[in-house]
């Protein structure tokens, strides 16, 4: 109710007297361009995350994998911290057991039971 009365004070004194200097009657959010976008307000991790998303890397894995067909010439890459990893291949889609095995760093090795092609790539993590 106040307010109402407080915006028809302020939009009567700005069109009667010209003299008096009316306050802008919106609240804006600080920039005359409107709300900040991610990229302007970001800080921190988030504004690393979006530099690096920017230059094509996904240092913190935010992305959908990508697809490989696993075969010797492109085969599955697996990114590890560490010179081995522990590999689950669900060898065919309507499988309800998953194959276990070690990855290890070097060449591409082979599912001992499917037959397909899995490459252990060093990762670094970003902090
Ligand atoms: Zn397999």
């Amino acid at each position: 109710m106040a307010g109402r009365y407080l915006l028809r004070a302020c939009t009567t004194l700005r069109f009667t007297n010209q003299h008096v200097a009316a306050r802008p009657l919106q609240r804006t959010m600080g920039t005359v361009n409107g709300i900040p976008t991610d990229d302007e307000q970001a800080t921190g991790l988030e504004r690393r995350a979006l530099e690096a998303l920017k230059k094509g890397k996904d240092p913190y894995s935010m992305m959908k994998p990508k697809q490989y067909a696993g075969t010797q010439a492109e085969p599955h890459i697996v990114p590890s911290i560490g010179n081995k990893r522990m590999v689950g291949c669900l060898c065919e889609e309507d499988n309800t057991s998953i194959v276990w095995f070690w990855l290890h760093e070097g060449t591409a090795q082979r599912c001992p039971s499917c037959g397909s092609h899995y490459k252990l790539i060093h990762h670094e993590l970003p902090h």
